[in-house]
């Protein structure tokens, strides 16, 4: 007999509607192992599905499938098969992708991103980090990498009682991997960068703001210089601007290793840097602004938003005639329709008038699994500054 678990209608009413988590408030009091796979039942005993329990998380049960049995021997690699052959579909013009996106990928809270031939997973949930054998050996099996490292430092490791820990899991990992992003190199340091090395989401809005940049570019929120490398080959100058001296250090030699010229990265705050440029009457053609994550929680969606508002509108008033604008938002408790509003805002105070070109999201090997807004947090839109 497999472990069970009620939920309660409330609970039952959510994955109908096509949610994949419950929350503990909606299950009865389980007995069950942390991370165990468990079958759901509705009050009155109805099997509803399978799910991963956690014991600590107020995500009590992560869905896995609407199947009456399930194989938790096979099941994973099967996925991880099917999450990897989407990703082969897309023809990606790069040596970085994400293989594995959580939940988008029937594969709850686990990640795994390829840096050439090394993997980087991330095992988030109680359920998915008990199954660490199982799933080393399907990328081992798939994939044949040279390493694997489980990046396990994210702090929600903790809401689900596990330590942050950085371990190679499988093989040799070294501490620089060279990745190719369209025409670009980048250095990876997977051990230490930002997420697991590099903003992969982010990977086709570089290459779709090199088709539209020109003239004079400003990259803020700058990291290694993904968006700023990429628009080079189209722009007389480009100036990347992130507040990290060793992000700086990497942009600069990133430059030097791909042979442009044309890029210089600056260690500055952007929000001081965009007022200087205004009172200097400084013009730029193209402007990227892709911030950290400024509602981290919804206590601070109202000064997110600010903040929001006053680099867009800043950039706004930079732009020349003619010039283009991509303004990035990484927080999921900012939505589609308030981002729009906030450069809404932006344009009509900075009485730059502005049309909106193109609405983007992540990259498609991060997809959003509709129903499911968790998985919906990068908003990009291309603006043109029509006056
Ligand atoms: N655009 C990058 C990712 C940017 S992540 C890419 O596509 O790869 C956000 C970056 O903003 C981080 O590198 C962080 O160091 C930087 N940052 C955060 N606050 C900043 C500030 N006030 N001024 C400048 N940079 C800042």
């Amino acid at each position: 007999m497999p472990a069970s678990v009620v939920i309660s209608n409330k609970g039952s009413e959510r994955l109908r509607a096509g949610h994949p988590w419950i929350y503990r408030s909606d299950v009865a009091g389980a007995e069950v192992e942390p991370g165990a796979l468990v079958l759901v039942k509705s009050e009155r005993g109805r099997p509803l599905g399978w799910a991963l329990f956690s014991s600590t998380s107020q995500i009590a049960l992560r869905m896995v499938s609407f199947d009456k049995n399930v194989d938790d021997a096979t099941m994973w690699r099967e996925r991880i098969a099917a999450a990897m052959a989407y990703r082969d579909s897309l023809t990606i013009d790069a040596t970085a992708r994400r293989l594995v996106h959580g939940e988008a990928d029937r594969l709850p809270a686990l990640i795994v991103d390829q840096y050439d031939d090394v993997l980087v997973v991330q095992t988030l949930c109680q359920g998915m980090d008990r199954r660490r054998e199982a799933i080393v050996a399907a990328l081992v099996d798939l994939v044949k990498p040279r390493g694997i490292l489980a990046r396990n430092d994210p702090k929600v490791r903790r809401l689900e009682g596990l330590d942050e820990t950085i371990e190679v899991w499988h093989g040799e990992v070294p501490d620089v991997v060279r990745v190719r992003e369209g025409r670009i190199w980048h250095d990876v340091d997977v051990r230490h960068g930002q997420k697991t090395g590099l903003f992969l989401d982010q990977r086709e809005n570089h290459l779709a703001a090199a088709a539209f940049a020109r003239g004079r570019a400003l990259d803020a929120f700058s990291y290694h210089g993904g968006f700023a490398l990429q628009m080079a080959g189209a722009c007389d100058r480009v100036l990347a601007l992130d507040s990290s001296e060793p992000a700086v250090a990497v942009i600069n030699a990133n430059a030097r290793a791909n042979q442009v010229s044309n890029v210089e990265g600056r260690a500055v705050n952007v929000f001081d840097e965009l007022r200087e440029f205004d009172i200097a009457n400084e013009r730029f053609d193209t402007i990227v602004l892709d911030p950290p994550a400024f509602a981290k929680n919804k206590a601070s969606v109202t000064g997110a938003i600010a903040g929001y508002k006053e680099i867009n509108l800043r950039a706004m008033k930079l732009l020349t005639p003619g010039g283009y604008l991509m303004t990035c938002s990484c927080s999921y408790n900012i939505s589609d329709a308030m981002f729009l509003d906030i450069v809404t805002d932006a344009a009509r105070d900075a009485r730059a008038p502005m049309a909106l070109i193109e609405r983007r999201l992540q990259s498609r090997d991060h997809p959003v699994l509709v129903g499911v807004p968790e998985t919906s947090y990068l908003k990009c839109l291309v603006l043109r500054r029509i006056a």
